[in-house]
């Protein structure tokens, strides 16, 4: 492969998501030795945990773009589309990955199983920046002719890096440390949660994890990891990909599937699922 092969929007959206990695240990090492500043890497975990993981991540990028599991209004849409640069992915490549994932599960084409190598499964964003080039379509059959069509995804996507350097931008003007621990932090936290709790112990055995499903791939569900992040009934996922309530059995609590059923979606096109609990 060639140097000129590879995309420059990949490129620096991959500095943005290396540099976001970093700032995480930063951010802790920061606040020790200037504890003035917690309530800024408060505010930003606490942005992570209300906005950037369960919403945008979870409920948008994953059950909204890459399964179409609920309809939302046009203006809400949009609003979706420009959320995903609080993720530092755009929801094409989010949707192409995500479903080449479904479809090659736990085998070796998988972009990242843990059974490939944990390495392997966190660093997954190489592939596509070296090997398969940052549009993620890595597979015609998973190729997402829907969002390729669909005007505002395919904004953000072309311009992910300008919209990115924007934000980081207005965050600065305001404050470095809106920058470094809103923005930045932001990325970097959710990246991290989602490659160890959702791409590793998604199929990988952790304590309390279990199966309700006989799927042909080796994903689980944990409780624990629902609460801390909001996309812990992988197994219930798995068997269901376009279920937007991932809560399948008593006791199951899927806190994003509220924000969906009673906030974002449009209730009259609200699919409902036999399997999925009432609410
Ligand atoms: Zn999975
Ligand atoms: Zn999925």
């Amino acid at each position: 492969m060639k140097l000129s092969d590879i995309n420059k929007t990949a490129l620096l959206i991959s500095a943005l998501r290396i540099s976001s990695i970093v700032s995480i240990p930063f951010c802790l090492l920061w606040v020790c030795f200037n504890p003035s500043d917690w309530p800024w890497l408060l505010g930003g975990i606490l942005w992570v945990r209300v906005y950037v993981q369960p919403l945008v991540r979870s409920m948008m990028l994953h059950r909204y773009f890459s399964h179409h599991s609920f309809n939302v209004k046009p203006w809400l849409h949009k609003f979706f589309c420009i959320s995903s640069i609080f993720a530092g992915v755009s929801p094409v490549t989010a949707a192409a990955v995500h479903r080449f994932h479904h479809k090659h599960s736990d085998t070796p084409k998988d972009p990242h199983s843990p059974l490939n190598g944990i390495l392997s499964s966190l660093s997954y964003n190489r592939k596509l920046v070296l090997g398969f080039n940052y549009s993620g379509f890595m597979d015609k059959a998973t190729v997402p002719f829907d969002l390729l069509r669909d005007k505002p995804a395919m904004f953000v996507h072309k311009n992910l890096a300008v919209l990115c350097l924007g934000t980081m931008v207005l965050c600065w003007l305001v404050s470095w440390k809106l920058l470094v621990f809103g923005y930045v932090f932001g990325v970097g936290l959710a990246l991290a949660e989602t490659g160890i709790l959702g791409l590793v112990y998604g199929h990988k055995k952790i304590w309390g994890s279990y199966r309700n499903f006989d799927t042909d791939d080796c994903s689980l569900n944990t409780k624990w990891i629902n609460w801390w992040y909001a996309e812990g009934f992988h197994n219930n996922h798995h068997a269901h990909p376009n279920a937007w309530n991932q809560s399948m059995k008593q006791g199951e609590i899927d806190y994003v599937a509220y924000a969906i059923k009673y906030i974002f979606a449009e209730r009259d096109t609200l699919k409902e699922y036999e399997y999925c609990q009432k609410i």
